[in-house]
């Protein structure tokens, strides 16, 4: 029998999710965010699923965009960083990409073009993460030269949020009132919500939605917020007990001996490590499900193995299916019992790890 470690990810679920993600805002679009091969998911199998209900779909780079054409998909596609060198504007020519433009080079690169149909610009303004985007004051600048340009159709204004995922921060009001008062009188449609603004910032959500997470079924505020119960979870990532023995009081377990047993402990080990893209960094206590029923991680992850307390469990034997995140221990339990967070875990889960997808 093959390893028993798969992620199974539920379609329908991630179409729930999109559905929760445009009820906040009926009449916006949805550019549904399909980069690092859908947090993870299947970036083919996600766009096929949401094909028809998303608007357009974002990703990364040409050659995450390139694999979804080539699957067929004819949906319109974001560049969410733009192009990385002039020759790639043939490939977003070519595949009908759409381009976040965020700086001089691809400003001059779109304007020295000379494609077959007309640009889709996302023009994308600095308003405090400080990472990419137009300045404000050359904002309304740069627009005009993409607008007189023939090679550049329609603009859509946009920005990203930096502390969107914290409820009661002014710094998403503080970002919105720089855009406001620098492009608010810009013809185009205005787009600034990635899930947690479309979740809980009714002004930051625009015309065009950029949803990522939530479409994953993990909320950005972590899951004590409301939002997380509206959600469906996607990634059930299950593995098997291959070894179960007794310890005594003052043994350890695995490397570095970190978990010493206080009491005598059953142990199980489970056929998923950090190899997988189960993280090290997992504390003891970390919850895991074991025979469906709450358990937790002692000692440290190995790469290819990891250990979990059975004691509650007498009954529990190699062969018996574990969960590690799904529908029974929440990706952001895991996330935050680890030091990181949901969108690392579901994009850092390893080719070794086979994905079966239940459809719709
Ligand atoms: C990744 C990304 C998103 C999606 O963010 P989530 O927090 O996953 O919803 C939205 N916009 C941009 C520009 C991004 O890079």
């Amino acid at each position: 029998m093959a390893r028993p470690t798969v992620a199974h990810i539920d379609l329908s679920a991630i179409r729930h999710n999109l559905e929760v993600a445009k009820a906040q805002a009926p009449t916006a679009q949805v550019l549904a965010v399909v980069k690092a091969n859908a947090y993870g998911h299947g970036a083919v199998a996600v766009a096929e699923t949401l094909a028809g209900t998303a608007d357009a779909f974002a990703v990364a780079c040409t050659e995450e965009a390139l694999e979804l054409r080539e699957s067929g998909l004819d949906a319109p596609i974001v560049l969410l960083e733009g192009v990385f060198a002039p020759e790639e504007l043939d490939i977003a020519d070519t595949a009908r990409l759409g381009l976040v433009v965020h700086g001089e080079d691809q400003l001059r690169w779109v304007l020295d073009a000379r494609p077959n149909s007309p640009f889709w610009v996302w023009l994308k303004m600095d308003t405090g993460m400080h990472r990419l985007g137009f300045a404000p004051e050359d904002y309304a600048a740069t627009h005009s030269a993409l607008r007189g340009c023939p090679h550049v159709g329609e603009i859509v204004l946009m920005t990203h949020l930096a502390r969107a995922d914290e409820p009661s921060h002014p710094g998403t009001a503080d970002q919105l009132a720089v855009f406001r008062s620098h492009a608010g009188t810009l013809p185009g449609p205005f787009s600034a919500a990635n899930s947690a603004a479309v979740i809980d910032h009714a002004k930051a959500r625009g015309q065009w939605l950029r949803p990522g997470i939530m479409l994953y079924g993990a909320t950005p505020f972590g899951e004590t917020h409301p939002s997380a119960a509206l959600l469906r979870p996607t990634m059930a990532l299950e593995s098997h007990l291959i070894g179960v023995r007794e310890l005594d009081p003052g043994e350890a377990v695995g490397y570095g001996g970190r978990f010493v047993c206080t009491a005598p402990t059953r142990v199980g080990v489970v056929a998923a490590g950090y190899a997988d893209g189960y993280p090290r960094h997992a504390r003891d206590g970390t919850p895991v499900a074991v025979n469906g029923k709450p358990s937790r991680i002692i000692g440290r992850v190995s790469m290819d193995m990891l250990t979990v307390d059975l004691s509650s469990q007498p009954e529990a034997k190699p062969g018996d299916p574990v969960q590690l995140w799904g529908d029974r221990v929440a990706v952001n339990a895991v996330a935050a019992a680890s030091g990181t967070i949901a969108y690392q875990l579901f994009t850092g889960l390893s080719a070794r790890v086979p994905r079966r997808y239940l459809r719709a």
